[in-house]
């Protein structure tokens, strides 16, 4: 792992940076590369945008770690109310959350119950499924036991898992015996070298592979897998293996963050692929806005030419 890379996700969770950082101007401007505004009209806004292009999007509001129980009972009522707005316009959006935002620190059951709810109303309002965020690893574990849980009940639910861990092969095994709708990543968060593979290259090719045993399962059962990476090649290399398999362009996805590659998003919805847009919105970004940083630490660039030009 690189050492920007080391110092952009340190200064992620470091609380001083977290309670400074966004107040700085310049961090105000270049945070727009990446979203589209803070409330939840900027979000609709720019998903009626990307209807024009036959894109739909997935929506998130930032936030992570909640202080207390409470707290997570206003994102679920958020996000229900948001369900209704998104209804109200006929949009194609998606819901993802992060269980930290709900209370998972502090109550699996509270947080069970709240998800529950959220789900109930996107299928009953939008007809959809709602997505859960993987976060760091140290909520793996229960993340997986929570999806389980959630299976039992509910089949409009998805789970993000993370090529960079080195579990994710056997956990894919298991999800995939309950047909769980998986969306791919590679990883945000950083991690130690004995549960994560560190360097990019094997972090690709672990992605590749799962990317097949995915691909594979897809051609013989329905489920949703939603390759979300905007790594060209990988892309690519998906493509030819959805062809192996005979899998048409309507049976898997691609689905990416805004603001990054919008030109190849645009590309592949051109050629007939299933391509979806994340959109986060909300006022605290500043984690989330280190993460995209560190994952292209080029970006600071674009952050300097704010503050000089
Ligand atoms: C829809 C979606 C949901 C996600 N959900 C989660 C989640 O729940 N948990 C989690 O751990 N991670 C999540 N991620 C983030 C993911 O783990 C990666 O950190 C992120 O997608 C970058 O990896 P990449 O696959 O695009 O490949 P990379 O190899 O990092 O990037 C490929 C190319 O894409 C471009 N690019 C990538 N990132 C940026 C950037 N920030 N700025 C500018 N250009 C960039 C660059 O051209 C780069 O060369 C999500 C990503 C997406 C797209």
């Amino acid at each position: 792992m690189g050492f920007s890379r080391n110092v952009l996700l340190w200064a992620s969770e470091n609380s001083w940076m977290r309670a400074h950082v966004p107040n700085l101007k310049f961090v105000k401007t270049a945070i727009k590369k990446f979203m589209p505004g803070e409330t939840v009209e900027d979000a609709l806004k720019a998903a009626a945008a990307f209807k024009e292009f036959s894109i739909p999007t997935t929506f998130t509001r930032l936030g992570e770690n909640i202080q207390n129980l409470s707290e997570g009972l206003e994102v679920r009522n958020h996000y229900i109310d948001l369900i209704d707005k998104i209804a109200e316009r006929k949009l194609d959006v998606e819901i993802s959350v992060k269980l930290t935002q709900l209370g998972f620190d502090s109550s699996f059951e509270e947080t069970l119950e709240r998800f529950k709810s959220i789900a109930l109303r996107a299928k009953e309002k939008l007809g959809n499924i709602v997505w859960i965020d993987m976060e760091g690893s140290g909520y793996t574990e229960r993340s997986l036991f929570f999806y389980k849980k959630i299976r039992e009940q509910f089949d409009n639910a998805g789970l993000c898992v993370q090529a960079y861990l080195y579990r994710t092969e056997k956990d894919l095994d298991d999800l995939l015996n309950i047909n769980a709708n998986i969306r791919l990543v590679k990883g945000a968060y950083k991690e130690p070298a004995d549960i994560a593979f560190s360097s990019k290259k094997d972090v690709d090719s672990n992605y590749l592979h799962l990317s097949k045993i995915l691909l594979k399962r897809r051609s013989e059962k329905e489920f949703r897998i939603a390759f979300a990476t905007h790594d060209e090649n990988l892309c690519s290399q998906i493509i030819n293996e959805a062809k192996h398999y005979s899998i048409s362009k309507d049976r898997f996805e691609f689905q990416m963050l805004y603001g990054i590659k919008p030109v190849y998003q645009k590309h592949l919805a051109n050629h007939n692929f299933k391509v979806r847009v994340l959109i986060s919105y909300g006022s605290f970004w500043y984690p989330w806005y280190m993460r995209r940083l560190a994952e292209r630490p080029a970006n600071i660039w674009f952050v300097l030419k704010n503050i000089f030009g």
